[in-house]
């Protein structure tokens, strides 16, 4: 057992910044516009990065072409205006030997940031000006403010710290240095919840030098392991909610034990079978397409799922187009086959409505027994709920689902409200979500609770629309068991991605769609994203249709699908394409999840750059859905460097899961984890991408402690209260 003296994190919390000797309340007020109130904040404003003093690079070693750090101070600084009229800063630094001219394009306010006398640090290309050695545009990081002000003597080290500056609030990286110093005198030596054992397993350093050294690193490279450290106390907090939450739901479940009559998957289509077959084999007899092995592999986790006494919670992750529908379908037969009825959540109504479409077609034929029927047995039904079913109708389905006429029911989150319940719910599945917090999951299979007549939790399958890196997947779903349909069917062939920027390009793309169509085969063209609002969106998505109909696409059937149609229009319109009636689709990303034609064979994304990787990603994903060649268009230049690399990426894998590595180190966790997901403002050291030996770490220890319930569980839960408000505290704990 750790010792257990010392501070705790918590109580830092409690200590206001004011009472930090160099903070007064002006100070306060710019601290608390960065979300900075107490002590422990300050602890957790780590360095951006750090500069080994060491090491630095001295202007006489400088020559035009390198790239380096320099440090220096100013010693000259005026302003002007080029020919071209743009603002031009002139500043010359010296290191005390030599000096270099710095100027800045575009950047007026340089000047004040740079007076005289201020040491900085410059971080550029060392060019060349008429001869002489120049750096434009550099980074700067302002280390030791002009004259006059009071000079820490921790700058003096041989490491220095460089903190994220903040020019709105007025605080310069080195005024931020200071007050994290001081923090640390005020807190003092801090309680280590974790042993020296469990510390040497994990090779972690302990609690205090971890905060002494990612802000004050006697040497350079002391930071590593304390933000080693750190990272894993972040890491840790989240994977004891997480299992706090397993345990949880263990504790209070009321699993099904369903009885499912036969678990072989490896019916071929065309086999022969008879009416006291499963349904589940009867389905796979008649189906258009065996099931791949991937596909098998993951019903079979299902399956054991649905048969133990606890109820699953199962992530099911797959690239676009492997087919986890037909999983999903496979499984909820398996459910009725045990005499139970499932829910099929999607996201949008087109999403919905696709899917009662191909069910109803697939399960066709497909018969139950029933004794409420006089013949004994009627044809599996599924019924459509969604916020635009007429009233009739969605009373009739929920009568339905009540007496057990129907079985199956799909619909959007219209679904869940207060009059549906269920005689017997045995599996929800969410389809093309990913972005549902652990609570709001909790709280759906509540909800089949209560809903279902039977008062047991119904098995729930989670299905995402996008590929989640196995590392992030750890953490955002550490509290379901995960599946990955890693095949594609048989017969795909990778979807040919081009990035049309030359005319001659864009006029062969055009072309393309012309001659796919010519095939019979469908196009898909996706408007630009309109910043403002969808109905502005809308607008422009009708005028490239009138467009492309005038012109590039003359002669051809053009659609239209946006978010401002009504339900029932766009429905006609997916219908008329799926048909063939139309030939080219004009969409805004409507169409981005899931809609599935599978004889669409080339899309067209305008303006590509405006999309983020995982939504081009999906948007591709629309095509390729069959054995034929399949091509995706991207148009546009992009203005920023990451547009470009976004389509670049693109261009080069056709791989979701790598991608989705590629969108993770673009981007941050941040983006990630979604603003609903707890903890989100705990990740500040940890690395999703390459962290993935202190997530395993982390996940195993919370396991431990929350089986131990002792002294260090007591200490991150107290701990994760820095993070989660009351009324999240209390939902996420509540036992
Ligand atoms: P996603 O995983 O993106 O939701 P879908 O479930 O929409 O993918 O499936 C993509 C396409 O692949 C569909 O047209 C579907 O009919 C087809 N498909 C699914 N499973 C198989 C299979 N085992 N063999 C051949 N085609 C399949
Ligand atoms: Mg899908």
């Amino acid at each position: 057992m750790s010792e257990t003296s010392g501070r705790r994190l918590r109580q830092l919390g409690d200590v206001p910044v004011t009472k930090l000797h160099r903070i007064g309340e002006k100070r306060s007020a710019a601290l608390a516009t960065l979300g900075i109130d107490n002590v422990f904040d300050l602890l957790t404003v780590y360095p951006r990065r750090y500069i080994d003093r060491t090491h630095q690079v001295d202007l006489s070693d400088l020559s035009i072409g390198d790239e380096a750090a320099i440090f220096a101070e100013v010693t000259r600084v005026s302003s002007r205006r080029t020919r071209q009229g743009k603002a031009m800063v002139d500043v010359t630094v010296s290191d005390g030997d030599e000096s270099i001219k710095i100027v800045f394009f575009n950047q007026a306010w340089r000047e004040r940031q740079l007076p005289v006398g201020v040491q900085a640090l410059f971080f550029g290309k060392v060019g060349d000006y008429k001869g002489a050695r120049q750096m434009a545009n550099p980074v700067v990081d302002v280390i030791v403010g002009a004259t006059g002000e009071e000079r820490d003597p921790s700058r003096v080290l041989r490491v220095a710290a460089i903190y994220p500056a903040s020019g709105k609030a007025g605080i310069t990286s080195w005024e931020m240095g200071g007050f994290v110093e001081e923090s640390l005198g005020r807190a003092g030596f801090l309680f280590d919840p974790l042993s020296d054992s469990q510390r040497e397993a994990l090779d972690l350093v302990d609690r205090n030098s971890a905060f002494r050294d990612i802000h004050l690193p006697a040497n350079f490279g002391d930071q590593h392991p304390a933000r080693r450290r750190l990272a894993f106390d972040e890491l840790l907090r989240l994977q004891v909610i997480l299992a706090l939450r397993r345990r949880r739901l263990e504790e209070s479940a009321a699993g099904i034990r369903h009885a499912l009559i036969d678990t072989d998957l490896d019916t071929a289509p065309g086999s022969l079978v008879s009416e006291n077959d499963s349904l589940v084999r009867r389905f796979l007899a008649q189906h258009r397409f065996a099931l791949t092995s991937a596909q098998r592999r993951v019903l079979s986790e299902i399956w054991s799922d649905l048969e133990g006494p606890l109820p699953m919670h199962r992530l099911l992750q797959g690239d676009v187009g492997s087919g986890k529908t037909l999983v999903a379908v496979t499984a909820m037969l398996g459910v009725l086959d045990g005499g139970r009825q499932s829910v099929l959540m999607a996201p949008t109504e087109v999403l919905a409505e696709q899917h009662l479409a191909s069910l109803r077609r697939d399960l066709a034929g497909l018969y139950v027994k029933d004794e409420a029927v006089l013949s004994g047995e009627r044809e599996v039904t599924v019924q459509l709920l969604t916020g635009r079913v007429r009233a009739k109708d969605r009373q009739a389905t929920i009568d339905g689902l009540q007496s057990g006429a129907v079985d199956i029911v799909v619909g959007t989150h219209a679904l869940l409200s207060d009059d549906v319940r269920f005689r017997a719910l045995g599996l929800i599945v969410i389809d093309e979500q990913h972005r549902f917090g652990v609570e709001q999951r909790s709280r759906l299979s509540e909800q089949g609770r209560e809903r279902s007549d039977e008062g047991a939790d119904p098995d729930l399958l989670v299905m995402t629309a996008t590929p989640i890196p196995r590392t992030a997947a750890m953490v955002l779903f550490g509290d379901l068991d995960v599946s990955v349909v890693d095949e594609l069917p048989a017969g795909r062939r990778a979807i040919a991605t081009t990035w049309a920027r030359a005319d001659d390009e864009v006029t062969a793309c055009w072309q393309r769609v012309r001659d796919e169509v010519a095939q019979g085969h469908r196009a898909y063209v996706i408007c630009p994203l309109v910043e403002g609002s969808d109905r502005v969106e809308a607008t422009s998505a009708v005028e490239e249709r009138t467009r492309l109909a005038t012109h590039e696409l003359r002669g051809l059937a053009l659609g239209l699908l946006h978010g401002q149609m009504k339900s029932d229009e766009k429905e006609l319109v997916m219908a008329q394409f799926r048909s063939g009636e139309i030939d080219v689709l004009v969409a805004t990303v409507v169409v981005e999840v899931g809609v599935d034609v599978p004889e669409a064979s080339v899309i067209v994304i305008e303006d590509a750059w405006r999309f983020g990787l995982a939504q081009l990603h999906q948007l591709r994903g629309r095509v390729g859905r069959a054995e034929f060649q399949s091509y995706c268009y991207l148009l546009g230049e992009p203005p920023t460097a990451d547009g470009a690399l976004r389509l670049e990426a693109l261009v080069v894998s056709n791989d979701g899961f790598e991608l989705a590595e590629v969108d993770l180190e673009m981007r941050g966790e941040g983006t990630l984890l979604g603003a609903r997901q707890k903890g989100r403002t705990d990740l500040k050291l940890a690395k999703l991408t390459s962290d993935d030996d202190l997530i395993a770490g982390a996940q195993a220890l919370a396991g431990e402690l929350v089986r131990e319930a002792g002294e260090a569980l007591r200490e991150m839960e107290d701990e994760l209260h820095l993070f989660v408000d009351e009324e999240d505290a209390a939902y996420l704990f509540k036992s």
